[in-house]
């Protein structure tokens, strides 16, 4: 096993997590098969709890874990499954050690930071690197590790210490590091101070960088003069030197490495050329690499442009909706076209009080009432959603192109009930726990005291119901009677209310394997209306765009271009889970969800409901 090692200095959110997943991506075109670790110093046990707007998007994984959205960019540029082990925290390896200690492991030492905790981590390590992560079911070849935060972090510093040891546990021939630095451009001049000290830092910490990634936040290159210095000052040879400047497209960055001679390098650093390569691993190499050439070849050249709306209530940090933007993007270049992405504030929509601002109520319809196609993501808590349930039924009336994911597949449902069904105080109780007209309500095996790692998560299926074979999603996911995406959710739509949804026209085409949970809706009489309480953004590939996603950018694009995708999904859609993971929800066994307690919890939660 070979372990790339990718830290960071000078400052973070500098695109650690990009370049190292291109690094392992050019691997990967090399035809080996590559796996990924994301180490997150915080306390947290994991990102389940965080709040979006501070640290981005919380992922979800098949195996239901939540973890931080740079294991998204590794499932998307390697094209891999993950587990909930591929994401390292201080609070799991605490949690780990702590157990231990308790039940008598240590016995009779002194349970210290080194050695006890830094070895967990290189266990940790070892053991998740081995893991089949691609549809090969091998063993990977290369293991890429990304420590988050900056070198020097009080955080930081056991997982550091960790990985000076690792680098002699495992081999000078089988570890290499790559350093991300910042070079700032003062007035046209790259300084190359910060990159100088952070180096310093790392080599005082024992590790030496083998590549040095330097991160220019402008378009020019790194200049040649610089990459020199660099050289000199931190006691590399030039060709250890690599310029990451802006790019258009972060699917660019790939080959700006390679054009850079990264590939060379390290399979000479780490005698990859050693590896035993059949003919087969080779050619996929290849067929990846003209793949994506063709797709950022593609992209340079696309005029017609798609803009679609995303109302949402995190729009501060656009790395809250990381992965719903890259399963648009990805569609986007399914359709030849180029996105136009804009961003609502979701409260901006609602009407005036004393403390809004008509300036952002006026610009915000403004751009809903320009919109080729509507979002609703997936959210949490009250503020905005009435916003989002008036951007609802603007698409709903004005047969605008609509997409609802979780928080907005339920609004959508609100949306229905309140004017449709014409029921004013239609709801959820997530928002109002004693509310009388409750059609969307909590799920009755979830947890009321426990918020973290508590939820419906993770890959579950969900099964057409007869008489879909015509659905646009149905056709979309190639006609299938039985699909799997992944779930975050405490929250459903309440089975009281199910008949007289349907008899009044929204269709709940899909539902759980027991036909109680509903999952998708769609309108018939609509160019594009489909909502589901799973998060199909999670599963989006570069060549192969989640098909809601792809039918909803389409349908955006006009009727034509969503009826010649739905021609093409019907021919080539494939799944990317791997067949392991395509399990029945009774067969889920993560501590989340018995399966037991779901009737007899409903049983309860109807009758209580009833009584009110
Ligand atoms: N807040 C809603 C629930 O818990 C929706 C969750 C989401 O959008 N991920 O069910």
């Amino acid at each position: 096993m070979k372990y790339i090692l990718v830290s960071g200095g000078v400052v973070s959110g500098i695109g650690k997590g990009v370049i190292a997943s291109s690094t392992g991506l050019l691997l990967k075109m090399t035809g080996l098969k590559v796996t990924a670790i994301k180490i997150d110093p915080y306390m947290n046990v994991d990102a389940g709890t965080m709040r979006p707007t501070e640290h981005g998007e919380v992922y979800v994984l098949n195996d239901g874990g939540e973890v931080d959205l740079d294991l998204g960019n590794y499932e998307r540029y390697l094209n891999v499954t993950l587990s909930r082990d591929n994401n390292i925290t201080t609070g799991k390896i605490y949690q780990q050690v702590i157990e231990r200690e308790r039940r008598g492991d240590y016995l009779g030492k002194t349970v210290q930071i080194v050695p006890h905790v830094t070895n967990a981590i290189q266990d940790w390590i070892e053991r998740v690197s081995k893991v089949p992560v691609d549809d090969t079911g091998e063993e990977p070849d290369v293991c890429i590790v990304e420590l988050g935060g900056t070198v020097g972090d009080i955080e930081s510093a056991p997982f550091v210490e960790a990985m000076r040891q690792f680098q002699f546990r495992v081999g000078h021939e089988n570890f290499a590091l790559i350093h991300v630095s910042l070079v700032p451009d003062m007035h046209g001049e790259q300084k190359t101070k910060p990159t100088q000290t952070t180096i310093h830092a790392l080599r005082g910490l024992g590790l030496s960088a083998d590549l040095i990634a330097c991160r220019l936040i402008i378009p020019q290159p790194l200049e040649n003069a610089t990459k020199e210095k660099i050289s000199m000052f931190c006691h590399v040879s030039t060709e250890q030197v690599v310029g990451v400047h802006d790019v258009s497209s972060v699917y660019h960055v790939p080959l700006l490495l390679q054009s850079q001679g990264i590939v060379g390098f390290l399979q000479r650093r780490l005698n990859l050329t050693s590896i035993p390569y059949t003919p087969a691993m080779k050619q996929r190499g290849s067929d990846l690499e003209s793949r994506w050439r063709a797709l950022t070849g593609d992209q340079e050249r696309l005029f017609d442009r798609v803009s679609i709306v995303l109302v949402g209530k995190y729009t501060d940090l656009k790395d809250s909706y990381m992965s719903v933007t890259k399963a648009l993007e990805h569609s986007a270049f399914r359709c030849h076209q180029k996105l136009v992405l804009q961003w609502v504030e979701s409260s901006d929509l609602e009407p005036q009080t004393q403390e809004t601002d008509p300036g952002k109520y006026h610009d915000a319809w403004k751009t809903i009432v320009g919109a080729r196609g509507i979002l609703v993501p997936g959210g949490f808590g009250q503020r905005g959603t009435d916003g989002m349930i008036l951007a609802i039924k603007w698409a709903r009336e004005q047969k605008i192109p609509f997409l609802g994911i979780c928080l907005g597949f339920q609004l959508a449902v609100v949306e229905w009930a309140r004017h449709v069904l014409n029921i004013p105080g239609a709801g959820s109780t997530e928002f109002d726990s004693e509310l009388k007209d409750d059609v969307i309500i909590f799920m009755p095996e979830i947890s009321r005291t426990h918020m973290g790692g508590t939820m419906r998560l993770g890959l579950r299926p969900t099964v057409f119901q007869p008489n879909t074979d015509h659905t646009k999603i149905r056709r979309l996911y190639a006609g299938s009677g039985k699909i799997w995406e992944r779930h975050r959710h405490r929250y459903e739509v309440n089975p009281k209310f199910v008949d007289r949804l349907s008899e009044s026209g929204l269709d709940f085409v899909g539902k759980d394997e027991k036909g109680e949970r509903m999952q998708i809706l769609e309108l018939s009489d609509h160019p594009f209306f489909v909502g589901l309480q799973a998060h199909p953004e999670f599963c989006t590939r570069p060549l192969n765009p989640s098909p809601p996603f792809l039918g909803f950018v389409a349908a955006s694009c006009g009727v034509s271009i969503l009826e010649a995708q739905i021609e093409s999904q019907l021919k080539t859609f494939k799944p990317p889970h791997p067949e392991e993971s395509m399990v029945a929800e009774s067969e889920l066994v993560n501590g989340v969800v018995e399966e037991t307690s779901i009737t007899e919890g409903r049983e309860r939660a109807l009758k209580a409901s009833d009584g009110r």
